[in-house]
């Protein structure tokens, strides 16, 4: 630089540094726009740092915890398991122990945060998440027990129209839930839940088979029960067009947001979808078991004739504390609370939803997308090793994680991976997921783990 050449060598690397920045800014703005694009990226060290200089968010690694790996912070790629701990998360524990301490049963209503509106203080944070208005959310129990209670409320079964929708291969738990409740209600699950597969040979399902089945079984149909996200391959479904889908046949359609919520930014309002849950410890770093999220369309929570299980702690606050007879519902999502709420449970999460607030979920979704084909790019740059990304390729069909399915070695991979501070999770047979959740995974991240790979033997 020729015209620095009288300058201080620290003035220079100053100007140096603030170029690079700038161009790494603005690469980092043209790769954001373009879905997809790979051909500006790098496989190298540098191209990497420099991608974490340009990032607005990086400064939010900071305010984690990370298990430690010989003295260093572990890289951390689990966040679609269990997301890492804020380090605001001890002070508010102890604001609240505090508020027992001294006010004991005053809590409720004094108190930094009087616990009586607890489910209240985290609502308009996740309502951001997912798209919807204040009242159509709420926290309580557990992701599971919401499902429940939600398909209490939207699955009415009748003789004619009976049939539930759902993927196959959906967790576990979702699996156990919708054959629970089918024999609840006296139905074979057999004849009742229709499972869409992937194709023959495949490991995607296609928008198009979740269409037609829902077509196919109009008159039957009665609900559409899917997951957001596939925990397994990462796949993304298109909730908007299942929603307007089985609407157009009559029936009811939620979804499980735990691989979505924090993830991918959602309008589950427009897009008229009737229920929602999800889980708050994955994406959402509330800590394990902690109180879930749920989502009621206005239509519905605006109206106390909804039929649900009720308990005090949905009863209009007005009367509540009346303890008289008959059960007024309060006309939004948090009518269907029914215990008094989990204060220690949801702690973590006010404190984890600040730092959501302050990053804003479309500028994370926005560095997620280019982290994710980084990640996606540099694997494809290995040829030492063989294993086929399962997940989408469409930014529009997936959110933070790859799924990569190893013919061999996925168990020994990830063990390397351990062993050099990475954490990866593994799940047979021969899938490791790999999820660079935006709030504290760096551009560097994904190229150590790249660079492990590569060297695997
Ligand atoms: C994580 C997860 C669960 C777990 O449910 P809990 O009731 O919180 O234990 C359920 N369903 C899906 C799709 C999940 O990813």
């Amino acid at each position: 630089m020729v015209y620095v050449k009288h300058e201080s060598k620290q003035k220079t690397k100053a100007i140096n540094t603030a170029l690079n920045f700038c161009i790494a800014v603005f690469q980092l703005q043209k790769l954001n726009t373009v879905n997809n694009t790979t051909e500006k990226f790098k496989a190298t060290a540098e191209f990497a740092a420099m991608m974490d200089n340009a990032d607005t968010l990086k400064s939010f690694k900071q305010s984690f915890f990370f298990p430690q790996h010989k003295g260093n912070d572990v890289i951390y790629f689990c966040g679609n398991s269990l997301g890492l701990q804020p380090k605001s998360v001890p002070a508010a524990i102890e604001t609240e122990l505090k508020s027992w301490r001294e006010l004991a049963v005053g809590g409720y209503f004094g108190g930094e945060n009087p616990w009586l509106y607890y489910q209240d203080y985290v609502s308009p944070s996740m309502a951001k998440l997912i798209g919807a208005k204040n009242n159509e959310v709420t926290a309580m129990n557990t992701l599971t027990v919401n499902l429940h209670l939600l398909m209490q409320s939207f699955y009415k079964p009748t003789r004619q129209r009976f049939k539930i929708i759902m993927e196959a291969g959906a967790f576990p738990s979702d699996q156990y839930a919708v054959e629970t409740l089918v024999k609840l209600n006296g139905f074979s699950p057999d004849e009742t839940i229709i499972e869409i597969s992937p194709r023959e040979g495949e490991k995607l399902i296609h928008e198009e088979d979740i269409l037609s089945a829902i077509k196919n079984n109009a008159n039957e149909l009665a609900m559409v029960m899917f997951g957001g996200m596939n925990y397994y391959t990462g796949q993304l479904f298109n909730m908007k067009s299942i929603t307007e889908a089985a609407h157009a046949v009559g029936a009811i359609a939620g979804f499980d947001l735990a691989h979505v919520a924090g993830n991918v930014p959602l309008s589950l309002h427009d897009w008229d979808v009737d229920f929602a849950a999800w889980c708050t410890y994955k994406y959402l770093n509330a800590g394990p078991g902690a109180t879930g999220g749920l989502f009621v369309h206005e239509k519905h929570a605006g109206n106390i004739d909804t039929p649900r299980l009720g308990g005090w702690w949905g009863n209009d606050e007005k009367t509540r504390f009346k303890m008289e007879k008959g059960f007024i519902p309060k006309p939004k999502a948090s009518g269907w609370n029914i215990s008094t709420s989990q204060v220690f449970n949801m702690v973590s999460l006010k404190a984890s939803l600040a730092l959501f607030d302050d990053a804003g979920i479309d500028n994370l979704r926005k560095k997620s997308v280019t982290l994710t084909n980084y990640l996606e790019f540099l694997l494809k740059q290995l040829s030492n090793i063989s294993f086929e990304i399962i997940t989408p390729e469409n930014n529009d069909e997936r959110g933070a994680q790859l799924s990569l399915f190893f013919k061999q070695d996925g168990r020994r991979i990830h063990d390397e991976m351990h062993n050099n501070g990475v954490i990866v999770d593994y799940r047979e047979p021969g899938v490791i997921r790999v999820a660079p959740a935006p709030m504290y995974c760096s551009f560097a991240d994904v190229y150590r783990f790249y660079e492990i790979l590569k060297n695997f033997k």
